[in-house]
């Protein structure tokens, strides 16, 4: 069955630039923190992953993040004074990886909509951390651009990519994307960077209840065998205009059953710590996992929450620092990079800011936020990226 739109208007409550929080005021709080590479939260929980919105634009309109209603003609984008420069961006990159950072990922909006997106990635595959590493260098994206760019993605250092579908079916996939794009521009995409050497490749589809859920099984043959890792998500109440309703969310215990039914399953332990996705290996006719038919991942970030793991930060386009998904404020790190008397307080405002970290929406799922504001004042998945 395809989505149809019931016309709705959901004011868009406005997260940019707006109540932020001082990085300076936590930095003048404490005093200089050396970068260990070992820094945690007051959960515990290390800085291992970076992810990086490049831009807050997107030419799909996806209706689960960027609603056409929402995003139309006469929305704001943010105008590009006000996004980070690369030199900016790999400065604050640089400081996360003397935290202990050892993962980046670029993400958006749609970030190969970014100009040069290949030069910001040959500045942060300079990078290395304390011990001497280079990063796991990926980038989220919705496809549309990949064929074009697979190439040229890989010469500048990026490793691999994660590609969005949210179908294989063209009219589901359309209707998905609310802009008409067509499959198999995306399949060449994923055929591009295979074939540029962006793996191991991951697929995520993000199933909504009674939309896309027909394509469950479809994309689940289809890349079975291939290499590819198929990820399904829970559609998640991020953001403020997408009209999210728990009976949208089709749980990952249901997805895995639906599949193991045809296709017969056996659980995998987690590959590293803090994985969002549950891993689930096709098996042979003996009931044991089979790794020429791979695997697949189930993200239940609503029904069972991975906070206690959370080891993620996310940096905005216009360079707020935000802890959480679901957080509604964000740390301003553009006012410290840009000014160059302040920019070598950078490496320890990240540190008095992790170290503060308490986050754990998920675990506690209710109206509020997690600093108890209002639901609707969440920031935008677009704005600061999956
Ligand atoms: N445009 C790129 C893309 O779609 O891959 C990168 C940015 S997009 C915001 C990153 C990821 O967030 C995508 O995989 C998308 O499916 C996922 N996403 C967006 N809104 C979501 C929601 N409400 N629930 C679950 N996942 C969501
Ligand atoms: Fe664009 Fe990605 Fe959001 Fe879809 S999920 S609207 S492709 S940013
Ligand atoms: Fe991390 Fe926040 Fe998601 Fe919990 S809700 S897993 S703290 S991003």
């Amino acid at each position: 069955m395809t989505e149809r739109h019931t016309p709705r208007v959901v004011p868009l409550v406005d997260q940019r630039s707006a109540a932020l929080h001082s990085p300076a005021a936590a930095f003048d709080s404490g005093t200089r923190i050396a970068a260990t590479g070992l820094l945690t939260d007051q959960r515990a929980r290390p800085l291992r992953d970076l992810r990086i919105s490049v831009t807050d634009r997107c030419n799909f309109r996806c209706s689960y993040c960027m609603p056409k209603e929402v995003f139309d003609k006469d929305h704001l984008y943010l105008p590009h004074s006000a996004l980070l420069s690369f030199e900016e961006i790999t400065s604050i990159a640089k400081a996360f990886v003397a935290h202990g950072v050892q993962k980046i990922r670029l993400t958006g909006g749609e970030p190969l909509l970014r100009k040069n997106i290949e030069s910001l990635i040959a500045q942060l595959a300079t990078l290395r951390t304390p011990e001497g590493q280079a990063l796991d260098l990926t980038l989220t994206t919705n496809g549309s651009l990949l064929a074009r760019k697979a190439s040229a993605l890989k010469a500048a250092g990026l490793q691999r990519v994660t590609v969005s579908l949210d179908g294989l079916d063209d009219a589901v996939f359309r209707s998905m994307n609310d802009v008409d794009f067509p499959v198999a521009e995306v399949l060449a995409g994923i055929e591009a960077a295979r074939e540029a050497g962006l793996g191991p490749i991951k697929v995520n589809m993000v199933v909504k209840r009674g939309t896309n859920e027909s394509q469950i099984l479809p994309m689940a043959r289809h890349f079975r065998g291939s290499g590819i890792v198929l990820r399904f998500i829970e559609y998640m109440d991020v953001g403020a205009s997408n009209g999210w309703r728990m009976d949208d969310v089709l749980p990952s215990r249901e997805i895995i059953q639906r599949i193991h039914a045809e296709l017969p399953l056996v659980q995998l332990d987690p590959s590293q710590p803090g994985e969002t996705a549950e891993r689930w290996g096709y098996a042979n006719a003996a009931g044991k996992h089979d790794k020429a038919l791979g695997e697949i991942g189930v993200i239940s970030s609503v029904t069972q929450a991975f906070c206690g793991d959370c080891n993620r930060a996310r940096l905005s386009t216009e360079g707020q620092l935000y802890l959480c998904l679901f957080a509604s404020q964000g740390y301003d790190l553009r006012t410290l990079v840009r000014d160059p008397v302040r920019q070598a307080d950078l490496e320890s405002a990240v540190a008095h800011i992790w170290q503060g970290r308490k986050d754990n929406y998920s675990e506690s799922r209710s109206a509020l936020s997690d600093d108890g504001a209002p639901a609707q004042r969440r920031v935008e998945m677009s704005y600061i990226g999956g």
